[in-house]
This record gives structure tokens, sequence and C-alpha cells, in this order.
């Protein structure tokens, strides 16, 4: 079943981006018989994810927060190398290829390569908050309806996994509000 599914993905998708529902039809459903998953069928699930996702990439950030749950760093890790392998930049979120990468950094001894040096920083910030027990190990993590996207919202937000860019954004936020609090307070205004 599992080989079939996979088959149909690559038949499907066609360099298409990567969403929710593929990710739980292509490697959730297959597995959603049973609450308990054996070693190597939590794997399979990893590494259908990882087959998708080494030539595509995330359609958007909610579907990059859905896919990190399924990861420790080593799996994620070689997920960053399948799709250097590929030519493309590590960050699942990042469409872009390697053709000129501007950035090589050396990793637990191997190089790994992203279009720009935020997407480095944005790949390490999200691996510094995978989980370190692997899904077979987490009962009925693969459990999630498929169809209800209010409740992956919700496990979105159980799960808050943040990201890089939030950050900056917050960041800017901030400074924008401090840079205009000076400016008020220039003026002997208070805000
Ligand atoms: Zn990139």
């Amino acid at each position: 079943m599992f080989g079939a599914n996979s088959r149909d993905y690559q038949l499907q998708s066609n360099n298409m981006v990567v969403t929710i529902f593929d990710i739980n039809k292509y490697a959730l459903i297959p597995h959603q018989t049973h609450s308990m998953l054996s070693k190597r069928e939590g794997e399979m699930i990893t590494s259908s994810i990882t087959s998708m996702l080494k030539d595509s990439y995330c359609m958007d950030e909610k579907t990059l927060k859905y896919m990190t749950r399924f990861y420790t760093m080593d799996e994620f890790g070689k997920l960053i190398f399948a799709r250097n392998q590929h030519g493309r930049c590590g960050y699942p979120l990042c469409n872009k290829h390697l053709n000129t990468p501007n950035i090589d950094i050396n990793s637990c001894g191997s190089m790994i390569s992203y279009c720009n040096g935020l997407h480095y920083d944005c790949t390490n910030f999200v691996m510094t908050q995978l989980h370190e027990m692997p899904i077979y190990r987490r009962t009925g993590i693969h459990l999630i309806n498929r169809y209800d996207l209010t409740k992956v919202n919700e496990e979105n937000q159980l799960f808050q996994l943040k990201l890089f860019e939030e950050i900056l954004q917050e960041k800017t936020m901030e400074y924008d509000l401090d840079t205009m609090t000076d400016e008020l307070t220039k003026f002997g205004l208070k805000l």
C-alpha cells in the first residue's frame, strides 16, 4: 500500500509544492489504522515526507510547522542533505535551486548548502526545536484528521514550533515601536 501511494505521489506531484493535505494523504493515512507505530512504520512516515520534500518545498509556514513534528534532528539533517543532492536550498520552505549557492556550511562533517545565510539560520532555528523522540515512541502523533484544518492549526499551536522569520518580524516590530517612542520623546510626547 505504501509503495503504491508513493508512486501515486510521484506521478501527481510533478514538482508541485507539498501541502498538509499531501503529507496526510501520502505519508500518514496508510498508517492510521492503528495508534501504535512500529519503528519501521515510523521510519516509513518520515522517509515518505522526505521523499516528497527532497525535490519540492512546503507550501507555507503552516506546512513547515506541521511536517517538522514528525522529525528528529537526525532525520531533519537527512532531509536537508537529500534536498542538497537535488540541487535545492536546505531550508524546506525555500523554493530556490542552488545553481550558484552563495553559502556553504560545514555541519557534522558534511557540506550543507543554502541559498543564503538567512535560510541557514532559519533551518538551524527549526532544528533546535525538533522532538528528541522518534515518532514511533509518540503514540498517536500520526492520527491527525486529514480534512480538519482547524484541528491542524490547534495541533500546530500545541507543538509551538517558532520560525526564525517570526522572531525577526517580532524584533522588527519591537524596533519600530522603540524608534517611534524615541521620536515621540524628542517631541515631549508619550506613546
Ligand atoms: Zn533558501
